[in-house]
């Protein structure tokens, strides 16, 4: 198979010598893969302003024979305007497209991470709210089987009052293994909210603002392991496997 199409998301780009550009893509079939978009820097470019990132495109590479695919065609399915017009979308865009691509390994398929990307994308063009990123970032962690522990506390099992989170730790904390950032109660049942709920990818905006660490640009340090996040694919936190397409 030298040739193959796909649907995906542009993450990224970078130039490639005077005329050229190199695109990541988030494909839902193929995985995170690299591309030579030839030529697309010309006025005249057959692929004229469609691989941009955050574009989400149906597109056609050639295979390479090392890690960079050529790709052949690219027709826009979203352009996600209100997004790229709007600078602080574009930012929060941005850091979801940049934490998918931290975690994301090349050329592994995963249908629901690509769907979770989409469906962020959609939602911050169509009706952005506070929580869209956070919760993008909570369940991005859930599904890389990295879900902070929130049900009762990480180092001493206590169910409660919790009242502090620490990503190193691996998530909530009582009030006597307290450490990293305090946190609310209702920050708390935001947090599980995002991350049990079987559906959606985004809570309704409400008065608790989940804890910073969760808003950040990458998805922050990983939890030691044997301890703290939950692994595996059937904890509380996987996300919907909808394959709605
Ligand atoms: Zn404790």
């Amino acid at each position: 198979m030298s040739l193959y199409r796909d649907d995906g998301i542009v993450l990224r780009t970078w130039r490639l010598g005077e005329a050229d550009r190199i695109v990541v893509l988030l494909t839902a079939e193929h995985g995170k893969v690299r591309g030579v978009a030839k030529g697309v820097r010309k006025t005249r470019s057959k692929f004229g302003g469609r691989l941009e990132p955050t574009s989400h495109v149906d597109v056609q590479l050639h295979r390479g024979r090392g890690d960079l695919d050529v790709v052949t065609q690219a027709e826009t399915l979203d352009r996600f305007e209100n997004l790229r017009l709007d600078a602080e979308r574009f930012a929060e865009a941005s850091a979801v497209m940049e934490a998918v691509d931290v975690v994301a390994p090349d050329r592994e398929p995963d249908e629901n991470r690509y769907r979770m990307l989409l469906g962020a994308l959609r939602t911050l063009d169509e009706r952005p709210a506070a929580l869209v990123v956070p919760a993008f970032l909570l369940k991005l962690l859930a599904h890389e089987g990295l879900a902070p522990q929130l049900d009762a506390c990480v180092r001493c099992g206590s169910e409660g009052p919790l009242v502090a989170v620490d990503p190193g730790e691996g998530g909530v904390l009582c009030e006597t293994c307290r450490r990293g950032m305090a946190v609310s109660s209702s920050a708390v049942a935001v947090m599980r909210a995002v991350c049990w709920a079987r559906r959606d990818p985004v809570p309704s905006p409400g008065p608790a603002r989940a804890p910073g660490w969760v808003g950040r640009s990458s998805p922050g340090p990983r939890p030691a392991s044997g301890r703290g996040g939950r692994r595996g694919g059937d904890g509380p936190c996987w996300p919907a496997a909808g394959r709605s397409r």
